[in-house]
């Protein structure tokens, strides 16, 4: 099954159910292949077909969907873009992609021209909003193919174990490296988890679509002919006036989102009482919150967990399933996963060890990136480089990435350990904990702390806290006090930055 068939498979039952609603504006899937169709006639009269990479840079509205499809319906490779880049990011990934195409608008254009800028390769540009000399815009491409040979009609020749789409990962842990996603990949994925979301009903987009999850979540829809609220950012309130007006059940969330869900006010201004769950991936969730969160709304948060690579789901919780907090769940259908030592051996249940994935979903590889690939895939199965327990009854439990793990004076210390404790805290509202490298000790532990509004706590009073709940020797050695921890877009911590803020710190 490729790409396409997500939106056409079920186009009969569902062509005029609205697919997306964005502004006061709704989009019903019939529309969305209509936009696609066109789109894909638009660039094929530009020359682009099957397997050259399309660039789409955007924040989340329509056009994302209809360009993806578009792309899709040609051959040619997604080359999905977080819009929030820098110039240089967008022109790093558009060289490594080589792509020949960027889909954007006139917003981020300034960027998109300075990221090309130093680049010999003139890709199209392609914008959703405005014509000018050196661009063409979206519909106006689309109206340049009419009346021409160029067909919006699918390729017929595409195999679901073609690339369909290249997403650069976020690179919090080095620069970034294009996965590679087959049609094949994507399509099993979503309808794996499509199980756990058989109803029709309507959602809330405020992931990205340009990031593996949300665009998942928008497969997802597709399958069940669920509607989707479309955001271009996430704003608290209006989320909460979308799922008063929409009577939303359940949305795809990352712990950030969920957090600020519980901190804003404004959620006694609005009947919240429809929804029921919210998922919630891509990074760790701590328990504090999941308690706190189904106090205040009595909805469930139920975590999954998953990776670009895996495209994206792994586990999740499974309606019929006894729901574990704090855990995130079993792999879904057709995903099997093993918890393995250094030397690759399986570990029994209740061992920590570097979680290993199989499945359809699992990423081919990089994108002319062999040697990075050789390092993930190792006889077809994918190293994940998290650290994971599993419990007796199969559900997995995240301890920690590999690379995060901190070693003080030859003992494991977990950050996510010491950043659950921290977060505990009634003074505390986030916590990220690092390693920093130590002569004596190898290294050291170094928490940053965001406080709650109108609370204060002292360093020695959060490190005293830390050590009636803890063993000494895994408690910071330092705490750190900022107003805001840096994350990406979907709200990840970006240690590295840490990393590089702590260099120099007097411990
Ligand atoms: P890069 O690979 O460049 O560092 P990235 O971390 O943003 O970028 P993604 O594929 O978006 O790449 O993120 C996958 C990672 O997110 C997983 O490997 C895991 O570390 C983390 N993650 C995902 N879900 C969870 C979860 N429920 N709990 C804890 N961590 C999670």
């Amino acid at each position: 099954m490729l790409l396409t068939d997500l939106l056409t498979k079920n186009i009969k039952t569902f062509g005029e159910y609205p697919f997306l609603y964005f502004k006061n504006h709704s989009y019903s899937n019939l529309e969305t292949l209509h936009y696609a169709e066109k789109g894909a006639a638009g660039l094929r009269h530009l020359g682009i077909s099957r397997g050259d990479r399309v660039i789409v840079c955007l924040p989340n509205m329509p056009e994302v969907i209809f360009s993806y499809q578009a792309i899709a319906r040609i051959g040619a490779i997604i080359v999905p873009v977080m819009h929030l880049l820098h110039g240089k990011e967008i022109g790093y990934i558009a060289g490594h992609s080589e792509a020949k195409a960027v889909i954007t608008s006139s917003e981020i254009l300034p960027k998109v021209k300075e990221g090309l800028s130093e680049s010999k390769r003139k890709p199209y540009i392609i914008t959703v909003d405005q014509v000018a000399d050196d661009v063409i815009g979206f519909y106006e491409l689309a109206a340049l193919a009419d009346g021409t040979e160029s067909s919006g009609e699918r390729d017929t020749g595409i195999d679901e174990n073609e690339t369909a789409v290249v997403l650069y990962t976020s690179g919090t842990t080095g620069k970034p490296k294009g996965v590679r996603l087959t049609h094949k990949n994507l399509y099993s994925n979503a309808e794996s988890a499509a199980v756990n979301n058989k109803e029709r009903g309507t959602t809330i987009g405020v992931l990205p679509l340009a990031h593996v999850y949300g665009l998942t979540t928008s497969n997802i829809c597709f399958l069940t002919g669920s509607s989707m609220i479309i955001f271009s950012k996430f704003d608290v309130s209006k989320v909460f006036k979308a799922i008063e007006t929409y009577k939303v059940r359940s949305f795809s969330a990352v712990p950030a989102m969920v957090h600020a869900m519980l901190s804003s006010s404004d959620s006694d201004l609005y009947d919240l009482s429809s929804l029921k769950k919210v998922s919630s991936g891509s990074a760790p969730m701590p328990l504090a919150l999941i308690r706190a969160f189904k106090e205040k709304f009595n909805a469930d948060v139920l975590e999954g967990y998953g990776l670009s690579e895996a495209a994206p789901i792994v586990t999740a919780h499974r309606e019929g399933l006894p729901y574990k907090p704090g855990s995130v769940g079993v792999p879904i259908n057709g995903v099997d996963i093993r918890i393995v030592n250094e030397k690759g051996h399986e570990l029994p249940a209740g061992e920590i060890g570097e979680l290993i994935v199989r499945g359809d979903n699992v990423t081919p590889g990089y994108f002319q990136n062999d040697e990075e690939t050789k390092k993930v895939l190792k006889d077809g199965w994918l190293h994940t480089g998290d650290l994971a327990r599993a419990d007796e009854d199969g559900y997995l439990y995240i301890v920690d990435r590999k690379k995060d793990l901190i070693i003080r004076g030859g003992f494991n210390i977990y950050p996510r350990d010491l950043e659950e404790l921290l977060i505990s805290h009634h003074a505390v509202s986030e916590a990220a904990v690092i390693g920093v490298p130590d002569e004596r000790m190898g290294e050291e532990v170094l928490a940053y702390v965001v406080k709650n509004p109108g609370f204060d706590i002292t360093e020695a009073e959060l490190i005293q806290f830390c050590q009636t709940h803890l063993a000494k020797n895994k408690t910071p050695r330092k705490v750190i006090f900022i107003d805001a921890l840096p994350r990406n877009s979907v709200g990840k911590v970006l240690k590295t930055k840490l990393r590089q803020l702590a260099e120099g710190v007097d411990l």
